[in-house]
């Protein structure tokens, strides 16, 4: 007895050891120093964002900056590509990017094509407004109004298969679209993440704000393309940015002011 269990341990102990190998060689494959282009959303003020010098900022940027780093990246070898909604798939599959962080829902539709890691943080479709606009309450109030999403985005699919009815769906391929419509008034609403829409109502401080009635459950995830053998490190590398505060760095240092708190970190799926 004692004997087969000196056994099983050690069959376990080579499992694992001839795992930690194939692991560490698969550190090196992706930290070679080649470019390691990471796809982000240039017009999310908080989340991603290009600044005016040509720099980049925001909770995705930032999150993105650690995971590289995890993976074995310098600094110089990371490439930003800007991504819109509707090319996250196409770029992944295609090779334009090797990982995309840009507020990135990990959907069952999406996962037939793409793979993710996370998620690391958990958002909720809203609505953003004009500051003094009343009427507009939630998205059962939205019946004869114009309403701007983004195509290929999450938001935009779920107006058009539960709220499509009576609304005027515009679309456009990118958030900074719909805020210029709003702001001159061409549109009464912009739908998407909560968090993203508070990053766009104080960029113009004043002007808009968000109608604060969550009406989805969005998980942001990393992601990859299909079968991507950084999957688990990935996930191993987030689970470490919530331990080590790098996550709620990441976080307070672009979010701070957005208005919603951290949240408790969500739990990582490894699927
Ligand atoms: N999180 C949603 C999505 O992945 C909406 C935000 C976006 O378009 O990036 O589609």
């Amino acid at each position: 007895m004692r004997f087969h269990r000196t056994v099983a341990a050690l069959a376990t102990l080579g499992l694992s050891l001839s795992l930690a190998a194939c692991g560490g060689d698969e550190e090196g494959g992706s930290g070679g120093g080649d470019t390691f282009k990471i796809g982000i959303k240039y017009d999310q003020p908080g989340l991603g964002f290009r600044e005016s010098d040509g720099s980049f900022s925001g909770f995705d940027v930032d999150m993105a900056r650690v995971i590289a780093e995890g993976l074995g990246y310098s600094e110089d070898e990371i490439e930003f590509v800007e991504a819109v909604s509707a090319n996250r798939e196409t770029f992944l599959q295609n090779g334009t990017v090797d990982m995309i962080l840009a507020t990135y829902s990990i959907t069952d539709e999406r996962k037939e094509v793409v793979d993710f890691a996370g998620p690391y943080y958990v958002a909720g479709q809203d609505l953003l407004v004009a500051a003094d606009n009343t009427e507009i309450t939630g998205p059962d109030t939205l019946d004869g109004k114009r309403l701007c999403s983004v195509t290929g985005s999450t938001s935009a699919q779920k107006v058009k298969d539960e709220y499509a009815e009576g609304v005027q769906l515009q679309e456009f391929d990118s958030y900074g679209k719909c805020t210029e419509a709003l702001l001159g008034g061409q549109i009464d609403a912009v739908t998407t993440d909560d968090i993203i829409l508070a990053g766009l109502s104080n960029a113009n401080p004043g002007e808009l704000k968000v109608v604060g009635a969550p009406f989805s459950e969005e998980n942001y995830g990393v992601g990859l393309p299909k079968d991507s053998a950084d999957r688990d490190k990935i996930n191993d590398l987030i689970e470490t940015a919530f331990e080590d505060g790098s996550w709620e760095k990441a976080f307070n240092d672009n979010l701070g002011d957005s208005g919603y708190e951290l949240p408790e970190p969500p739990a990582v799926d490894r699927y």
